[in-house]
């Protein structure tokens, strides 16, 4: 397994990891296999979306931001049930195959990390299947 930090600057951003996840696999000399990509918090995850508009990141956030309130009425004390429940509803690994040695992806799509409760130093763990 290789793991990864990023460090995030916004308490809800999304953050392009597709770079990173790239050069991880192609260090790694895979030429066919599987990429599973986790984050193992409970306040961020992953999503696959479009790299090529940032409105669609905007529009994300603001979308989740409004079905999950940062004020609503929540049972954990800690101030964060916003995040918990964004977290939940992302989720927190993604599959990505791995052909000719580069990462598949649609040609609008990247690879985010969606940080729901920043600024934070977060861990992407990354395990490459053969
Ligand atoms: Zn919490």
């Amino acid at each position: 397994m290789i793991k990864i930090q990023v460090r995030t600057a916004k308490r809800k951003e999304m953050i392009d990891i597709t770079q990173i996840i790239s050069d991880v696999v192609k260090k790694n000399s895979v030429n066919s296999g599987i990429c599973m990509v986790f984050v193992p918090h409970t306040t961020c995850g992953l999503t696959i979306n479009e790299n090529a508009d940032p409105s669609v990141q905007a529009d994300i956030l603001s979308s989740t931001k409004r079905l999950v309130p940062e004020n609503a009425t929540y049972s954990h004390l800690e101030g964060n049930s916003d995040a918990h429940i964004q977290s939940t509803l992302v989720g927190h690994s993604i599959l990505l195959i791995i052909e000719k040695g580069t990462i598949q992806l649609g040609t609008w799509q990247g690879v985010f990390l969606c940080e729901f409760d920043g600024p934070r130093t977060r861990e992407v763990w990354i395990q490459i299947l053969k």
